[in-house]
Formats: structure tokens, sequence, C-alpha cells
């Protein structure tokens, strides 16, 4: 059974995000750009299962620019066994990704699908849900634990309540939380493994798939900076400084 990781390439998390001068978007020019670390989790999770026995083969799908397949050998580091990356430079909202990579998992034939459940730079958490509602499959979002046997899949969800446990017959789309697993570390035979693996390039425009985004960008702007603290003498000058200068009180 061939199991699908969604892969998206983002700007790195230790990397404070600067907006654009003229306010259009984030800066990404000459910034460090990785693996959304719910994908990690995602691409870690795959391979534990093949390690398993429960998948045979681990196939990492990029959907963007022609830099994605750095982020692709990255997957195929952690372990996949190959990638795909839908290349195309054109903006792409959930709903396009989605449609991208439902091509790609028909193509293949796969029978389980992991997403992150976020993309750390647009925050969205659509894409995996959107997927498996254009397959008309099952799923199972934010999973913290999940086990594949006999075509069924058993996960694991942390709900406001506590946990819930859900089973669902294959094919089924599993979204990542972060409690899922500790992605390995990536070794340099990996890496150097990583290099000779597959990695197929197909271009977008030639699928004939609506991708245009259905939203615009109006503006982006930094969060307003913070402003000094001050020190108070007393607990009755803490008091009055609330009452009457913040107001709160
Ligand atoms: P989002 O809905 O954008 O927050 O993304 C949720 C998940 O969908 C991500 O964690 C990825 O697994 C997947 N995803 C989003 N965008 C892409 C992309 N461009 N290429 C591949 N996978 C993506």
């Amino acid at each position: 059974m061939k199991v699908l990781v969604a892969v998206k390439r983002v700007l790195d998390y230790n990397v404070k995000a600067r907006v654009k001068s003229d306010g259009s978007g984030v800066d990404l020019a000459n910034q460090k750009l990785s693996m959304n670390p719910f994908d990690e989790i995602a691409c870690e999770e795959a391979v534990r299962l093949k390690e398993a026995g429960a998948v045979t083969e681990v196939i990492a799908v990029s959907c963007g620019s022609a830099g994605c397949q750095e982020t692709l050998r990255s997957a195929m580091a952690i372990g996949a066994d190959r990638a795909v990356l839908v290349q195309t430079d054109a903006p792409l909202e959930p709903l396009a990704v989605a449609k991208l990579i439902r091509h790609v998992a028909q193509r293949e034939g796969v029978q389980l699908a992991i997403f992150g459940k976020q993309a750390i730079d647009d925050d969205a958490g659509q894409a995996g849900q959107m997927f498996a509602a254009l397959m008309g499959w099952a799923q199972a979002t934010f999973a913290s634990k999940v086990s594949i046997a006999d075509g069924t899949a058993s996960v694991t969800r942390e709900i406001d309540g506590g946990l819930e446990k859900l089973r669902m017959k294959l094919p089924v789309v599993v979204t990542t939380d972060l409690r899922l697993n500790e992605p390995r570390f990536i070794t340099l035979p990996n890496i150097m493994k990583a290099k000779k693996k597959p990695l197929e390039v197909i271009d977008a425009a030639a699928l004939g798939i609506d991708i245009e985004p259905r939203t615009s960008t109006l503006r982006v702007e930094e969060p307003a900076a913070r402003k000094a603290g001050i020190k108070v003498a007393d607990v009755a000058d803490l008091v009055k400084r609330l009452k009457e200068e913040a107001k709160v009180i």
C-alpha cells in the first residue's frame, strides 16, 4: 500500500518574518526556507508506518516553485522513497493544493495521505480537509496516534475534552498534530542517499486544473511594536495606574 505525504516549503520557523515594503506580503527573498514542521511529522509517521510493515512505499509531494525540490530531498532523507513536485510559481491557496495533490494521489492509487494540520506560513489549516472532500475519503485531523492494520486506520485525536479514537476503512486522510511523533535527526548518509532517490517534476500548467486564487490579499502589516513597560513603586501605585491610566479597573 502506498502512502502520500504532502510537504510544503515555508519560511523556516526560526526566522522572523518581515513584511515587504509595499505591504503586499511576507518577504521571502534571501530567507531560509524549510519543510513545514507539521509535514516533517507527517514524513516521520509515514516512514514509521513503512518500517512497521503497514505500508510499502512513501511518496512525498510538494506543490510550488523549483526550490521545493530541496524540501522534497529532505523528505527523502527522512525516509520517503520518492518524490513528486507539481511545479508552479503561481500563488497557491489550499483548494488549489488539494486539487493538485488529488491528481497525484489518483495517478498513484494511494490509500493513505498524510498532511500537516497547518502550514505555519499562512496558518490556513485547510488543505488536508479539502483534499479529503475532493477525494470523498474519510478524514482524521489533528492525529496524535496512528495505526494501520487490515485495511483499517485507527487514529487518536486530541480534543478539548480528552482523547477521541476513530476507526476508519481506508482510503483515509490524516493530518498531523504536534505530539504525533518526534521527527528523526537527518543524518549525512541519509542526505546522500536522498540525492539518488527519484524526484519527478510535473508542470502544474499542463494539468488543466483551475488553481486560480479565490481570495486576494489587500495588505499585510507587521504587528504593532510593544510599548516599553514601566516600574511601579508599590501596590498602591499599581492600583492607581490601573484605574487612572490603563482604566481597566
Ligand atoms: P494549510 O491548509 O495551507 O495550512 O496546509 C495544511 C497542510 O497541507 C500542510 O501541512 C501540508 O501538508 C499541505 N500543504 C499545504 N500547502 C502545500 C503545498 N504547496 N505543497 C504540498 N503540501 C501542501
